[in-house]
């Protein structure tokens, strides 16, 4: 009985000062406040501006996600490369223009900063060259020295896919591109393959989408021809293969993804200087 009769007395109490107070916040400043309350309790509080994730982090995850039910895991990569990987062993030639100073960053005299995802595509094949089955993809960002205009910028950024089986073969490549553009644009995306070559894969290609910054009439973005190149790679050769401590009977594939224009495709932005620029004006529109 004691013990209820001070609960009772504690409950009464604490109701008394919450009304006491409530009333006294509802009131208003009192004539002896002097206007310096450090808490301004009573004071409306300002609205402040939600943020997000940046659309591309969007991108990148969805992509991940959407790779991981296929059976791909995430590997780590590093911005810095040696040349060797990034274009010895990827069979570019060595008076190739993108060896350049003029189009790569150099860090030192054989280290740049990656300018493709596909630099780190040997290293994680020779990581595990007793494994003949792997599906992995590698993500972030990729650096060229070129003058930034609506399909080029200094910084950029890919993911890249690639598979190791017996079985595959260049259907599988066209496959993966294809899902994954209707993945991330609508099955009813303009979407087109053809045929492209790259030293380290044969046979290569290319995957296009209409451009819907200008509706397939031509703009800067996509240099007049209506469609934007959103993804390439292929088959790998077997020199390539070769430097990767692999066996010439593997079959092995490689798929690059322009994560920027895939974002300019699907919110018919012209020009993708837009995700490096930090304008709010435009960044909040996807969150
Ligand atoms: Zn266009």
């Amino acid at each position: 009985m004691e013990v209820a009769k001070e609960l009772k007395a504690a409950r009464e109490t604490l109701a008394r000062a919450y009304t006491d107070r409530r009333s006294q916040l509802e009131a208003g400043p009192s004539a002896e406040d002097d206007g310096h309350d450090p808490i301004g309790v009573a004071l409306l509080a300002g609205s402040r501006p939600r943020g997000g994730r940046h659309p591309i982090q969007e991108l990148i995850s969805e992509a991940v996600q959407h790779f991981a039910t296929l059976g791909f895991s995430l590997h780590e990569s590093s911005q810095l490369e040696d040349i060797e990987h990034s274009f010895d062993l990827l069979a570019v030639p060595p008076d190739h223009p993108t060896r350049s100073p003029a189009h790569t960053f150099y860090a030192e005299d054989d280290i740049v900063l990656r300018s493709h995802t596909t630099s780190s595509v040997l290293r994680v094949l020779a990581r595990e060259s007793t494994n003949r089955s792997q599906r992995f993809v590698v993500v972030g960002a990729c650096h060229r020295n070129t003058v930034p205009n609506a399909r080029f910028t200094t910084q950029f950024h890919q993911m890249e896919v690639v598979a190791s089986d017996p079985w595959l073969r260049m259907s599988d490549v066209k496959g993966l591109a294809v899902t994954f553009a209707a993945a991330v644009l609508g099955h009813d995306a303009d979407v087109r393959v053809r045929y492209k070559a790259f030293p380290y894969v044969l046979p290569g290609l290319a995957v296009d989408v209409s451009c819907s910054a200008c509706d397939v009439q031509g703009c800067g973005l996509c240099r007049g021809t209506g469609y934007l190149e959103i993804m390439s790679g292929g088959m790998l050769t077997s020199g390539t293969l070769a430097a990767a401590g692999r066996p010439p009977e593997t079959r092995a594939m490689a798929l690059a993804i322009s994560l920027e224009r895939i974002l300019c495709a699907r919110h018919a932005l012209d020009d993708i200087r837009h995700f490096l620029q930090n304008d709010l004006r435009v960044l909040s529109q996807f969150y």
